[in-house]
C-alpha cells in the first residue's frame, strides 16, 4: 500500500474497467465457455514471486472475461438486474480503500453512525413508519443479502417463541409463505433448525395475480394450531422473483398480528420502486410488519453487495445474535448507548457498506433515483407493447414493475397444449441466449412456462429493447418453422 504505487496501479485498473465498459456490448452476454475451461489456462500452484499488474490484467482479458456473464451489459435481461453505477463503484472503492472492520461502534464510530443515518434516509425515502427508524424503537442494518436478513429474522422469531415454550418446541414451529416466495426462506428455515416440512408454501393462483390470500393464510394457521403446531413466521413478498407478484401487505399483516406471528416483508427487487409515490401503495400496511428488507444492489444503482433490513424492535434480533466475549469488551459498548452492528447480523466482521449507499444517494439524489426506476418501467412497458402487437406472442401476466412475463403461443388450435408451449419457448429462449446478443431467463408459474424479460440494467436504452425484440422475433420465426407438432 505504498501511496505512489497504490495510485498508479489503481488508475491502471480503473482504465481497464473503463475499457471493459466501452466494449461491453461486444461480448456475448451469456458466457459461452464450457465447464472446466479455466484450469488449463493457469499454473497448478500459486506464484512464488510477485507478478506484474500488466501480466495479471492481460490474463484477466484473455481468460477471465470470456468466462464472465456480463451482468452490466445493456442486453442483460435475466434474473433481476444487479445495478452498477459510477457512484456505486466509487462508494465501493472508498469502502474497500478504508477497509475498516465495522463490527462495533468502537471499531469505527463513523461507520456505525453513518449506517444508522443512511438507513434512516432510506426509510424516509420509502416512507416506512417511524418505528422502523432510529428515532423510534427500531432501526435498520445493512446485510449482504436478503437470504442473510431472512436467516437473522427467523432466528430472532424462533428464539422469542422458544424462550416461552422451551427448546423442544422447535419441531412445532411453523413458517408461512406463498408458493411464489423466494427460496431464501426455505434455506433460512433449514439454517435455523426448523424442520423444512414445517414451511407452508401456500398456493396462489392467476385470478389473484399469484399473491397470497389472507383467507388461505388464516385457514392454514387455524389448521396448524388445531394440530398442535405453533405458528411462528410469515414471509410476504413485494415483487416475487418469478413474476413480480405482490402480496397484500396490510391484510396479511392483520392476520399475522391476530396470531402473533413475526411478519417479514421481502421486497428484494421491487422495494427500490417504492421510492416513487406511484409504487408506494404496495407497502401500505408495512406498519404491521416486524421486519422489512430490500436490495439496493438490485435496482438502486448500488454495486454488489447491499441489502437493507429494518426491524421495528431490534431487541429480539440482538438477543438472538449477540455474543459478548471478553476480548471485544469496551467502554462504549458498556454504556449501552451505542449500536454494535455485529449483534444485528451473522458474522462478526463487516464491511463499511453504508459508505457506498450514502455515496449513491448523495451523488444521485432522490429525483435521479426515481427517474432511474421510472425509465426502466417505461422501457418494460415499451417491450410489453411490442409483444402485444405480435399475435404469435402473449403477455402471460399483468406487469407491475419492470419485469415482463411473456411467451410464444403454440398456435391457434394448440394454445392450451402446455407441453408444446414449453418446448417452443425453451427453444426460443435457448436460441436467444446462445446468440450471445441478449440473456433472459424463464419461470413456471401456475403450471405455465414463460420467458422473463427483466428490464433494468443500468446501461439499457430503448435501442437495446428494440434489438432484443427483433432478436426474439427472428428466433421465434425459426422455432415455429422447425416446430414438430
Ligand atoms: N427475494 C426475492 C424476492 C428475490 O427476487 C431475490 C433474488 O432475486 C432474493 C430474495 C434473494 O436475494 P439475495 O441474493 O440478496 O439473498
Amino acid at each position: 500500500l505504498e501511496p505512489t504505487d497504490f495510485s498508479q496501479d489503481s488508475k491502471k485498473v480503473i482504465d481497464f474497467i473503463a475499457d471493459y465498459y466501452k466494449n461491453i456490448e461486444k461480448y456475448p452476454v451469456l458466457s459461452q465457455v464450457k465447464p472446466g475451461y479455466l484450469k488449463p489456462q493457469f499454473p497448478d500452484t500459486a506464484p512464488y514471486s510477485p507478478e506484474s499488474l500488466e501480466d495479471i490484467l492481460k490474463d484477466i482479458d484473455a481468460s477471465i472475461i470470456p468466462g464472465l456473464t456480463h451482468w452490466q451489459s445493456p442486453n442483460f435481461f435475466a434474473y433481476f438486474q444487479a445495478n452498477a453505477s459510477t457512484a456505486g463503484f466509487l462508494g465501493e472503492m472508498l469502502c474497500s480503500g478504508f477497509n475498516v472492520v465495522n463490527f462495533g461502534w468502537i471499531t469505527s464510530p463513523a461507520a456505525t453512525e453513518l449506517e444508522t443515518l443512511v438507513m434512516d434516509w432510506m426509510a424516509k425515502m420509502l416512507e416506512l413508519p417511524p418505528p422502523f427508524m432510529s428515532s423510534g424503537n427500531g432501526g435498520g442494518v445493512l446485510h449482504s443479502s436478503t437470504c442473510e436478513a431472512i436467516v437473522c429474522t427467523l432466528a430472532a422469531a424462533r428464539d422469542k417463541v422458544l424462550t416461552k415454550n422451551g427448546h423442544e418446541a422447535i419441531t412445532k414451529l411453523v413458517v408461512y409463505s406463498s408458493d411464489q416466495t423466494h427460496s431464501s426462506l426455505q434455506k433460512g428455515v433449514k439454517l435455523v433448525g426448523i424442520p423444512p416440512t414445517n414451511v407452508r408454501c401456500l398456493p396462489t393462483a392467476f385470478p389473484e395475480g399469484f399473491s397470497l390470500s389472507p383467507l388461505t393464510l388464516e385457514a392454514a394457521i387455524r389448521k396448524d394450531i388445531k394440530s398442535g403446531f405453533i405458528p411462528l413466521y410469515l414471509c410476504g413478498t413485494v415483487g416475487t422473483t418469478a413474476c413480480g407478484a405482490v402480496d397484500p401487505v396490510g391484510k396479511l399483516g392483520k392476520v399475522a398480528r391476530k396470531y402473533n406471528l413475526w411478519f417479514h416483508i421481502d421486497a428484494a427487487y421491487a422495494g427500490s420502486a417504492c421510492i416513487c409515490p406511484e409504487f408506494r401503495h404496495y407497502l401500505d400496511g408495512v406498519e404491521l410488519a416486524d421486519s422489512f428488507s430490500m436490495n439496493p444492489h438490485k435496482w438502486f444503482l448500488t454495486n454488489m453487495d447491499c441489502c437493507c433490513l429494518w426491524v421495528q424492535n431490534p431487541d429480539s434480533l440482538i438477543e438472538s445474535l449477540s455474543t459478548k466475549p471478553e476480548y471485544l469488551r469496551n467502554g462504549a459498548t458498556d454504556t449501552l448507548n451505542v449500536i454494535d452492528y455485529k449483534d444485528w447480523q451473522i458474522a462478526l466482521s463487516r464491511r463499511f457498506i453504508a459508505l457506498k449507499l450514502w455515496v449513491v444517494i448523495r451523488r444521485h439524489g432522490l429525483a435521479t433515483l426515481r427517474f432511474h426506476i421510472r425509465s426502466d418501467v417505461k422501457l418494460a412497458s415499451y417491450f410489453e407493447s411490442l409483444v402485444a402487437k405480435d399475435s404469435r406472442f402473449e403477455v402471460v401476466l399483468p406487469r407491475k414493475f419492470a419485469l415482463v412475463c411473456f411467451r410464444l403461443k403454440a398456435g391457434k388450435n394448440k394454445a392450451h397444449n402446455e407441453n408444446l408451449n414449453q418446448r417452443l419457448n425453451k427453444k426460443l429462449l435457448q436460441g436467444v441466449n446462445e446468440s450471445g446478443n441478449a440473456f433472459m431467463t424463464h419461470a413456471v408459474v401456475g403450471g405455465v412456462y414463460f420467458i422473463r424479460c427483466a428490464v433494468g440494467s443500468t446501461l439499457t436504452e430503448e435501442r437495446h429493447v428494440e434489438g432484443l425484440w427483433k432478436l426474439i422475433q427472428d428466433k421465434a420465426t425459426k422455432v415455429l418453422l422447425n416446430a414438430t407438432y
